[in-house]
C-alpha cells in the first residue's frame, strides 16, 4: 500500500467566521474545477481553520472526497475546570478528523514541552482523531549541526513511545523553525535528507512497513512556486502550509503540485 499524500493548510489565527467560510467555498470550487481535469484521488487535503469555524467547515466538506478538517491544537486535559481550553472530544464533536500537535508556535509561545505534547497525542487518539505531529529544529541548532539529534529527541520523547497501532494513525510534519513564516524555505536536499532520516528512525523504532507507510509532510514557507520541487523528493509526502493556505488559488496550486 502506498502512503497517502497530504496537503494541509494551517490557517493559524487568521480569518473570522465569514472570511473563513468564503475561503473554504473558494477552495472547494477550485478543486472541483481541477478535479474534472486531473484525477487526484491519492491526495488528501486537510484544512485547519480556527476552532470557531470547525463545525461549519466540516459541514461544508462533509461530502467532499478529498477534503478533511482539522484543528490547530487541543487541550492536554480531558475535561473540566480549564477556562478557555478546547478538548479533543469537543473537536471530534464538530466533525473534524485531525489535530495539529506540537507546532513550533505552540512550543515557543505556549511553552508546550514533550510531556504535554504526549498527553495531547494520547487524547487525540483516544477520541478517534488523527494527530498531525510537528517536529523541527531552530536556526542555531541547524547552524551547529545538531538538527538530526534535536528532531530525534523530539520524536523519541513523544510519538515513538506509542504502540505500533497508535503510531500508524499519526501524520508527521517536519517543520524547520527557521523556515516557518520567514520566506526562507529548506532546500529540496535539506528536506529530503531530514525526511529520510525520520523514516529511518521510524524503521528502527517500529519496522520497515510502518516506516514506508508513514506520511511525512514538509512545512516552512512552502508555496505555489516551490511546492513541486519539494514534493518531488521520494520521502516528502506533501506539505503543511501556513501563509500560502490563506489564498485559495495558491493553496489549490500547491495541492496540484505533485
Ligand atoms: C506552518 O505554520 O506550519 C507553516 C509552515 O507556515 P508557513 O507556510 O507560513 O511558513
Amino acid at each position: 500500500m502506498m502512503r497517502k499524500k497530504i496537503v494541509a493548510g494551517n490557517w493559524k489565527m487568521n480569518m473570522n467566521f465569514d472570511e473563513g467560510i468564503k475561503l473554504i467555498e473558494n477552495i472547494i470550487s477550485k478543486i472541483n474545477m481541477k478535479a474534472s481535469l486531473v484525477d487526484k484521488k491519492d491526495t488528501g487535503v486537510i484544512l485547519a481553520p480556527p476552532f470557531i469555524i470547525l463545525q461549519k467547515a466540516s459541514e461544508l466538506c462533509f461530502d467532499n472526497q478529498m477534503i478533511s478538517i482539522g484543528s490547530q491544537n487541543c487541550s492536554q486535559h480531558e475535561k473540566g475546570a480549564f477556562t478557555g481550553e478546547i478538548s479533543a472530544a469537543m473537536i471530534k464533536s464538530t466533525g473534524a478528523n485531525y489535530v495539529i500537535i506540537g507546532h513550533s508556535e505552540r512550543r515557543k509561545y505556549f511553552h508546550e514541552n514533550n510531556e504535554t505534547l504526549s498527553e495531547k497525542v494520547k487524547l487525540v487518539l483516544e477520541n478517534n482523531l488523527f494527530p498531525i505531529f510537528c517536529c523541527g529544529e531552530i536556526l542555531s541548532e541547524r547552524k551547529s549541526g545538531r538538527h538530526f539529534e534535536v528532531v530525534k529527541k523530539q520524536l523519541e520523547e513523544t510519538i515513538f513511545k506509542f504502540n505500533k497501532n497508535d503510531f500508524q494513525k499519526i501524520v508527521l510534519a517536519y517543520e524547520p523553525v527557521w523556515a516557518i513564516g520567514t520566506g526562507v524555505t529548506a532546500s529540496p536536499e535539506q528536506a529530503q535528507e531530514m525526511h529520510n532520516f525520520i523514516r529511518e528512525l521510524i524503521k528502527n523504532n517500529f519496522n520497515k512497513d510502518i516506516a514506508e507507510q508513514t506520511t511525512i509532510l514538509y512545512g516552512g514557507s512552502c508555496n505555489a512556486k516551490n511546492a513541486s520541487t519539494l514534493f518531488a523528493n521520494p520521502d516528502v509526502d506533501g506539505g503543511l502550509i501556513g501563509g500560502a493556505s490563506l489564498k485559495a488559488d495558491d493553496f489549490v496550486d500547491i495541492i496540484y503540485s505533485f
